[in-house]
């Protein structure tokens, strides 16, 4: 099964606005309710016996069953006997509020995330409903017919209770898929539909062939790679700061409640936004011309969130190291059928590419150089090459005859399977991008 994402930006009219913003305070209602549920549940048996707790709990039935999934889920259809508004809201949509929480506590338990926290009012930005029909989309024959239409008014989406919406069909769904399930999102600069699309088929894995390349991702440059290519490292959020740091002052002088803090918060908003999307967009393309000369791609399997609190967190994250390396760049590849593998991080700096010796250097020391063969390259292109070693190495092809750029019909991969199935198996299912 193949499932893919994709988002449009939607148009609705001031009463369809004036709706899904309702629904949004709804959900957040339920979404807090659920969890406070819970957690009074869970608070109500913290403290022992022989102990008492220095904060008031509630007390809860000993013999009262805890609130999962399925209880508070019949507690929302009774709920909505005696509360007019949840009634107005579509009846899945509110459902699936109680999955999220139930998800929250799940990826708490099962991934390590922290407790769910409750939700302040605006933090509530998305719903989701999980059934639509496949023929949502029409399109809009009275826009054009009279005028030809803009992109933005020439389709319609029919969304369940609200009705129709326009929407930019900005690229067409392919064909073969069948819509699943839309997430109408709220942003700064207006309201989206994540469509997700759906085909049965099921999709190889790229196998390991083609012109090798190691990746080395860092700050002084984005990134490196084996081939001797170098990128500078963007700095949206440095160029951006400046305004955001005025705007961000003047919310001070500004009434708690007012309009004006209103509207000066929607800029701020779409600040943000706007860095979001710059970098996303270098981080699509940098993937993209990454796949255009290689048929495999090899990365360090770093954890980029304790680089982030390190001391160039702002910089490591304004790059957005994590987010190209492990979602981006992984799904791009996948897309283009080009192998991604990740490759032990310890010591790609330390070691020279051309013979293996360990030539110890600090961080200041940016080139490399080897006593031990004589090669010299900068240091962030022959860590690259370190990790392409490695990366070869443990899908099983032949270092060597890849460095030296030979034919690679040759250099099949050997019979080491076992191995290359563990690598494979610590290969992340990539998030999925439209
Ligand atoms: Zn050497």
């Amino acid at each position: 099964m193949l499932t893919l994402t994709y988002r449009y930006r939607i148009y609705p009219d001031l009463q369809q606005e004036l709706q899904m913003t309702d629904w949004l305070e709804s959900c957040r209602r339920v979404y807090n309710y659920a969890l406070r549920e819970r957690k009074d549940w869970i608070a109500s048996r913290k403290c022992s016996v022989n102990a008492c707790s220095l904060q008031s709990e509630y007390i809860i039935p000993a013999d009262a069953p805890y609130p999962d999934y399925y209880r508070q889920k019949k507690a929302l259809s009774e709920a909505k006997k005696t509360n007019p508004g949840l009634k107005a809201v579509h009846s899945q949509v509110l459902q699936d509020v109680i999955g999220r929480v139930d998800s929250a506590f799940a990826s708490m338990k099962q991934r390590g995330h922290g407790f769910p926290r409750f939700k302040k009012f605006g933090q509530f930005r998305s719903f989701l409903f999980p059934q639509i029909d496949s023929d949502v989309i029409t399109e809009n024959q009275t826009a054009v017919a009279t005028t030809g239409g803009t992109p933005a008014t020439r389709c319609l989406i029919k969304l369940p209770k609200v009705g129709k919406v326009a929407i930019n069909m900005h690229r067409p769904i392919p064909s073969g898929f069948k819509l699943k399930t839309a997430r109408i999102v709220r942003k700064a600069s207006g309201w989206y539909v994540s469509l997700a699309v759906q085909m049965d088929v099921s999709v190889p894995d790229s196998i390991p062939q083609g012109h090798a390349m190691g990746v080395d991702v860092g700050l002084e440059y984005f990134l490196s790679t084996s081939d001797g290519e170098q990128v500078k490292r963007p700095r949206f959020f440095n160029q951006l700061q400046r305004k955001l740091e005025l705007l961000q002052r003047r919310l001070k002088s500004k009434q708690k409640g007012s309009s004006n803090r209103r509207k000066l918060n929607q800029k701020i908003g779409r600040l943000h936004e706007q860095i979001a999307n710059c970098r996303r967009d270098f981080h699509f393309q940098l993937a993209h011309r990454l796949c255009d000369n290689a048929g495999m791609i090899f990365v360090e399997d770093l954890d980029f969130r304790i680089m982030a609190k390190g001391m160039l967190g702002k910089h490591t994250l304004d790059a957005g190291l994590g987010q190209f390396v492990n979602q981006i760049l992984s799904w791009v590849c996948w897309k283009r059928d080009v192998y991604y593998g990740k490759v032990d991080p310890n010591g790609t700096s330390q070691e020279c590419p051309d013979c293996g010796a360990v030539v110890k250097k600090d961080l200041s020391v940016r080139v490399h150089h080897c006593p031990e063969c004589g090669s010299t390259k900068p240091r962030d292109i022959a860590s690259g090459q370190v990790i392409r070693n490695r990366g070869l190495s443990a899908v099983g092809l032949i270092v060597e005859e890849i460095a030296c750029g030979r034919d690679l019909s040759g250099a099949l991969p050997r019979q080491d399977r076992v191995k290359q199935e563990s690598l494979r198996s610590d290969l992340e299912k990539p998030a999925l991008y439209a």
